[in-house]
């Protein structure tokens, strides 16, 4: 057996199969490259899901992370330690906003958010005790808890892990109308993707997010936005909702947050929103620790100087419109995405999305396919335009166009 068949059938008898990865193994990784255990040398167009959005061993990460771990990794949050401030002061800043709640996965900050606007409903809007409502979209991916699945309108995700958290109400993405009509006095929260990653980057739309703030802003409901994946210069702006001049009360952040090296998440809000725990109310051992806030504080530092927003913009308009080329030819249905993030509908006929991306691996180019036959293009924002066209002629390559 091959080194990678070894691996795989080794991982297949001690993991779950909770994932369906693709039989690549990978052993070390480059900018927008990574190289398997054979020394095969492949492009990630997927970005860990876009937590790679600065590439992979990002000389600014790497260094910051060591520089922490020689210093103080973990504290808890039973004291402070001398990353915090700046952290929570230059994540705030960077938002707009004035506190930061940190976690350390994007299910974290989700349930986070869930937890801040019940407690906000309560204690400040003044809905009766347990009467709590969150409204959330169809085709929604917030995480994989039981609270976030009962959410979730997609029935592989959510099948079998019953009895269901109550207290949200869904209706249709890029419905105004439905969500007008959804609201009633004890709604608290409308929470949102502003473009929806996993159900295939589906950009709403336009005219819809803005609806939202002003329906939100009228009813007293805060606005939630889930920046998870489309955050933090994917689409071409430090959040995707900028596209339609929209801030929301919150803001959900992980992913690109920790670089990809280390996983940090945060909720950032106003002091009236976040203010509303007390000690003892809401934590995490890990949430906040200083290699996270070490490793962040560079994420931050990076996208302050607007470079990768920047660049996910013009390579995202090159990248677009080289797809856009490809739809109506027979073998690409629709193209929809923004910035450096594409969700890509191939004719079923050309095959699943699994085998587009299988195909596109024997061409050493990684992507990752969701439902049906779509595939998502999220490339780390550091990527050349000559790479870019690279793995752009090895799809035309599977697609024979
Ligand atoms: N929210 C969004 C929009 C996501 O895309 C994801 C992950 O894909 C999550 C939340 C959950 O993040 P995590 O896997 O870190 O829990």
């Amino acid at each position: 057996m091959s080194a990678t068949e070894t691996a795989i059938a080794s991982a297949e008898a001690h993991s779950a199969h909770n994932y369906h990865p693709l039989p690549v193994v990978v052993a070390s990784a480059e900018g927008a490259w990574m190289t398997d255990v054979e020394g095969r040398r492949y492009l990630d167009l997927l970005a860990g899901y876009s937590a790679l959005n600065f590439g992979h061993g990002n000389p600014r990460l790497i260094d910051a992370a060591k520089a922490q771990l020689e210093r103080v990794t973990l504290t808890s949050r039973a004291f402070h330690h001398d990353r915090f401030a700046d952290f929570c002061t230059q994540l705030a800043e960077l938002c707009s906003m004035e506190m930061v709640l940190p976690m350390n996965t994007g299910a974290e900050a989700v349930e986070t958010a869930v937890k801040t606007a019940r407690k906000w409903g309560y204690r400040v809007k003044g809905v009766p005790d347990g009467m709590a409502k969150i409204i959330v979209a169809s085709d929604n991916f917030h995480g994989r808890t039981t609270t976030i699945v009962s959410f979730s309108t997609d029935p592989e995700a959510r099948a079998d892990y019953g009895p269901y958290t109550p207290g949200f109400e869904i209706v249709p993405y890029g419905d105004l109308t439905a969500l007008r009509e959804a609201m009633t006095e004890n709604t608290v929260a409308v929470l949102l993707e502003p473009i929806q990653g996993e159900a295939g980057v589906l950009v709403p739309p336009a005219g819809y997010l803005p609806g939202v703030r002003e329906l939100t802003r009228e009813r007293n409901v805060l606005f939630i936005a889930d920046e998870i994946q489309s955050g933090l210069g994917r689409t071409g702006k430090t959040f995707a909702l900028e596209h339609e001049g929209v801030v929301p009360d919150m803001y959900l952040l992980g992913k690109a947050l920790g670089g990809g090296v280390v996983p940090v998440s945060a909720v950032v809000s106003s002091a009236e929103i976040l203010g509303v725990f007390r000690p003892g109310e809401h934590g995490s051992t890990f949430g906040g620790n200083p290699l996270a806030c070490a490793v962040a504080l560079e994420v931050i530092a990076m996208l302050r100087t607007g470079e990768f927003q920047e660049r996910a913009a013009e390579l995202g308009d090159h990248l677009h419109r080289e797809l856009g080329l490809l739809v109506g030819g027979g073998a690409v249905e629709t193209v929809r995405g923004r910035g450096l993030w594409a969700g890509v509908d191939i004719a079923p006929a050309l095959g699943t999305g699994r085998e587009i991306s299988e195909r596109l691996l024997a061409e050493r180019v990684l992507v990752k396919d969701t439902h049906g036959s779509t595939i998502r293009i999220a490339p780390p924002l550091v990527i050349s335009k000559e790479d870019l066209d690279w793995g752009l002629d090895r799809l035309r390559t599977v697609l024979s166009v």
